[in-house]
């Protein structure tokens, strides 16, 4: 009997290597080179769609703690990254050819792992690893469809998301609407007619991010998720009586009404990170942390993640998954890549490396693992499953989703060396105490 992984890009490449060094046949499909996305151009596996850059380089940071967690516990892409990188200041960057190349010789050489060329358009029986990624085909979307209903999504139409301990409390307040609610579930940056203009002006004129022939927006999914620049363009006063209305909140500072007012709603049930309701945006992203730093509070906000508009298909996985990566209804079938809602080529992989692991597990009659909350890893297989997590948007590496230092270092880049320092640490525990 073989373990079935559906798509061979970066999720699925990863976990095929895990699950054939742990001596198990694996069944890899990919429609390629037969069919392609609109994104996917090589008839190769692994492939990168856009980008070169793997995000930073350094360990003590938070795309960089993910890439030296991968390293720890033997990813195959990272090894192929490592050999493949090119200059590039800071980032982890590759040559994609080399790359792709080191990558598909160690799936195609595996005396474990067989690649079926084929479109799937049924989820297989058996232990199954769904990684068809962002772009998956029609026919299978409509088989997990089937499987999820309205749970399944094709377009990301996220808004920025800030990290709490950088938002100025002496400007912004915390309070619900006509006091519904509680007290700390959303945060109020309240502004007066003057900053509202200003604001308002830098909104409308801000350069957007261009938008490919893919992402051809559904009228309908759309309708509810306009960017927050296209709305405005609507007229002068509609986001003030849209997502910026200041009804049922009064400031405490001045004892009225402000004008208009920015809510951040908690993102997680820890309450490290808020997301700016409302703010779906298209803009680029220097522009949205230019424009977003105007708000009252947000001056010297850190974005987490900034808002996105494009063709994504994912699952909403904290109703779906567990931190293990398998479908809380059927421990058979995992899912791993962007369509579990983690964001980014090294998230991708490293759910492909949870699921790989944990796919061999439950083969070998053995108890699936999750990482410690502490790595960047298990932080994010707790996010994408966290049930208090309720309107889900995809996320990538972040410090945001890592639970708060007991001793906060005051500069950033060391409180950024003790995140990295007690990631390595609890991981390196881990891998001993688990035989990893
Ligand atoms: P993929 O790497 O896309 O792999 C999925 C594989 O499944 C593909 O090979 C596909 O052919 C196959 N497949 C799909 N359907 C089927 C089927 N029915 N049967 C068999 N095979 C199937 N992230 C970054 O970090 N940096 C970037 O610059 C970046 N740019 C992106 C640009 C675009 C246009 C998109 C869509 C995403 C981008 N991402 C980027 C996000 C994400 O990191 C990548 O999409 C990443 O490749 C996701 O990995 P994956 O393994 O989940 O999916």
């Amino acid at each position: 009997m073989s373990i079935n992984i559906i798509g061979g890009g970066l999720a699925g490449c990863e976990a095929a290597y895990q699950v054939a060094k742990r001596g198990i046949k694996v069944n890899l499909y990919d429609m390629k080179p037969n069919k392609k996305s609109p994104a996917h151009h090589s008839d190769k596996l692994c492939e990168l769609v856009c980008s070169n850059s793997l995000k930073a380089a350094r360990k003590e940071s938070a795309a960089g703690m993910l890439k030296e967690e991968m390293r720890m516990l033997d990813s195959l892409l990272m090894k192929c990254a490592d050999k493949s990188k090119v200059p590039a200041g800071g980032a982890l960057a590759v040559d994609r050819e080399i790359f792709s190349n080191l990558v598909n010789e160690e799936i195609n050489n595996n005396p474990n792992i067989t690649v079926i060329n084929e479109e799937v358009t049924e989820i297989p029986d058996g232990i199954t690893i769904m990684a068809s990624g962002p772009l998956t085909s029609d026919l299978l979307s409509d088989k997990i469809k089937t499987m999820f209903g309205d749970s399944l999504s094709f377009y990301d139409a996220a808004a920025p998301i800030v990290k709490f301990d950088t938002v100025d409390m002496n400007k912004a307040f915390f309070a619900s609407r006509y006091d519904k609610g509680d007290g700390d579930d959303y945060i109020n940056c309240p502004m007066n007619k003057e900053e509202y203009d200003n604001f308002y002006e830098a909104l409308v004129s801000a350069e957007r991010a261009p938008v490919h022939d893919f992402d051809v927006m559904n009228p309908k999914v759309y309708e509810g998720c306009m960017p927050i620049e296209v709305m405005a363009q609507r007229g002068h006063d509609t986001i003030r009586f849209g997502p910026m209305k200041p009804v049922g909140l009064k400031d405490p500072r001045t004892g009225h009404r402000p004008w208009a007012v920015v809510q951040l709603r908690k993102e997680n049930s820890a309450g490290i990170m808020y997301n700016l309701v409302g703010f779906q945006t298209n803009l680029k992203f220097p522009e949205q942390k230019r424009v977003f730093s105007m708000i009252p509070g947000l001056e010297n906000a850190e974005f987490v993640r900034y808002g996105v508009m494009h063709r994504n298909t994912f699952i909403d996985s904290p109703r779906i998954l567990n931190s293990d990566y398998s479908v809380r209804e059927n421990k058979n079938l995992f899912f791993a890549g962007q369509i579990t809602g983690v964001e980014g080529y090294m998230e991708s992989a490293s759910s492909g490396l949870m699921a790989g692991i944990n796919a061999a597990m439950r083969y070998i009659g053995e108890q699936t693992v999750t990482l410690p909350e502490y790595t960047m890893i298990g932080s994010l297989s707790r996010y994408i499953s966290d049930e208090t997590v309720s309107k889900f948007q995809p996320m990538g590496a972040n410090l945001g989703v890592l639970p708060e230092l007991e001793q906060r270092p005051r500069d950033k880049k060391e409180r950024a060396k003790a995140y990295s320092d007690r990631s390595f640490a609890k991981l390196t525990e881990f891998i001993n105490s688990r035989g990893l």
